[in-house]
């Protein structure tokens, strides 16, 4: 065991424990003199893993977890052990890694209507590259339109035009690149209003974006107006597909409706599709693709008169594991189309229940139609309240704000048996709770990433980054 160094703080601030385990573990502030024994750390290490998975094996954490197979998980760390040392950098060491992220762009790819996109339009030539998530798949095409227009157009003060639903990934890559974001508030059907956005759009615009499905209400933007709106500016179109892109084609393969957001549409030039979601991927990938290669050679970096030698890299990090591409391939291959859509058809059978059990409880409302991620407020209740007696029940659902409410991602774990039901009764007790709700406020907010939490809304941007302090350092 490692020495603990003593230093009395109380063990929960604003944000709760964020130390748990410095009773049972102790806490390094220093390398430990001495090596340790594998098996010690190993030990250590189970105690922990098998704590934290108990929590989500319950089937009642809303998305993250997507797959929840144990034995899955445990394939692809077989997988990732072959290459977890290799750098994909150094690619002449590694030509599978050239076989593993090559075959998983042409397939994602061919999953979001590459083929397809041909008939439209001859000069399609869908291309991609592999990143470390979603957020890196959206700024770099972000960086792409931004070259491009600077090349093609002389713009120096780049602006792009989103519906304010688009993940803060964009708002990430406007503040890295220098991009006015302009955040077009959505229509009273929560979806992108495509007049207020043509509205929005000048002569420094430099693409615009849609999602399908967006984050906070599952919702999928009316991509094909979008399209007509791209092409009619002569700019980008980008489909955040982080969300979608890997569920949606087999949602509609399943026979939902689900109106066409891939390259299908002529107006995308680009998408991004996350496999270390509903690709059910190890976490740290995903797929950003473009409509030709012109448009991805933006991206790329390269110099020629460094003393360390040539250096070129299409994406941001230099050096990169090869085990998370080659897991990925795996997981693809594994589940092929059979595996994706029987996962789909659990997802949306669990999905329908709890649309269904909800639309009998009056006094609350699902925010639009939505398909595997379902989003609930009320005008009735205090919808915070309702999450906080989930919260007790053992529920981690996703805060949202404006309006205030929450959801829940569909994802394998709430396929268990009795789960979706349990939500339903879970969810109408919650309502009856709120109906006669305690003199506090409820605790429940709206912290992406961090469940509930309880802000003070005048202190939330200082609390935020008092809060990414805190995830970095030891008490
Ligand atoms: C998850 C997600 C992202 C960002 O992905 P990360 O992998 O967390 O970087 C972007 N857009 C949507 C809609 C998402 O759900």
């Amino acid at each position: 065991m490692p020495k603990v160094a003593k230093k009395q703080q109380e063990p929960s601030g604003p944000f709760g424990d964020m130390f748990p385990y410095r009773e049972t573990f102790g806490i390094y502030r220093e390398l430990p003199r001495k090596s340790r024994q594998p098996e010690d750390v190993m030990r250590e290490l189970r105690s922990i893993a098998r704590e934290e998975d108990a929590r989500w094996q319950t089937g009642q954490i809303s998305g993250t977890y997507y797959h929840g197979g144990i034995e899955h998980y445990a394939y692809l760390n077989r997988v990732f052990s072959l290459f977890s040392h290799v750098n994909l950098l150094q690619r002449d060491l590694c030509p599978s890694g050239t076989k593993f992220e090559g075959e998983v762009i042409a397939m994602t790819a061919r999953m979001l209507g590459a083929e397809l996109a041909r008939e439209n339009d001859p000069q399609a030539d869908i291309c991609g590259a592999i990143t470390s998530g979603g957020t890196e798949s959206i700024i770099l095409p972000m960086l792409a339109y931004r070259e491009k227009a600077k090349a093609e157009r002389a713009i120096s003060s780049p602006e792009m035009v989103v519906p304010d639903t688009i993940h803060p990934a964009f708002s990430k890559g406007a503040h890295f690149f220098g991009i006015k974001l302009i955040r077009v508030p959505v229509g009273p059907d929560y979806l992108a209003d495509v007049d207020a956005m043509r509205r929005a759009i000048g002569p420094n615009t430099i693409a615009i974006a849609g999602s399908a499905a967006n984050y906070p209400h599952g919702l999928i933007d009316p991509i094909e107006k979008l399209s007509y709106l791209a092409l009619e500016a002569g700019v980008g179109l980008h489909v955040d597909s982080c969300f979608g892109g890997f569920i949606l084609p087999w949602i509609a393969k399943l026979g939902y409706e689900i109106p066409p957001f891939d390259f299908r549409v002529p107006g995308v030039t680009s998408m991004s599709c996350d496999t270390h979601k509903w690709g059910y991927g190890l976490k740290g990938a995903s797929v950003v693709l473009y409509r030709n290669r012109g448009l991805r050679r933006r991206m790329y970096f390269s110099m020629t008169d460094w003393q360390g030698g040539l250096y070129a890299s299409p994406t941001v990090p230099g050096s990169r594991s090869e085990g998370i591409s080659a897991s990925t391939w795996a997981a693809m291959v594994t589940l092929g189309e059979e595996g994706y859509l029987k996962a789909t058809r659990r997802i949306m059978k669990a999905a329908d229940t709890i649309k269904s059990g909800v639309a009998k409880i009056p006094e609350l409302k699902i925010i639009g139609q939505p398909t595997y991620c379902i989003a609930f407020t009320s005008d009735k209740v205090d919808i915070y309240h309702v999450n906080d007696f989930l919260a007790e029940r053992g529920w981690r659902l996703n805060g949202l704000q404006k309006p205030a409410g929450f959801h829940l991602c569909v994802t394998l774990p709430q396929t268990l048996p009795g789960v979706a039901t349990r939500f339903v009764r879970d969810i109408a007790a919650g309502v009856e709770y709120a109906k006669n709700p305690p003199a506090t406020p409820a605790r429940s907010g709206a912290v992406y990433g961090g469940g509930a939490a309880s802000l003070d809304p005048s202190m939330v941007n200082e609390l935020m980054l008092a809060w990414l302090d805190a995830s970095t350092e030891v008490p």
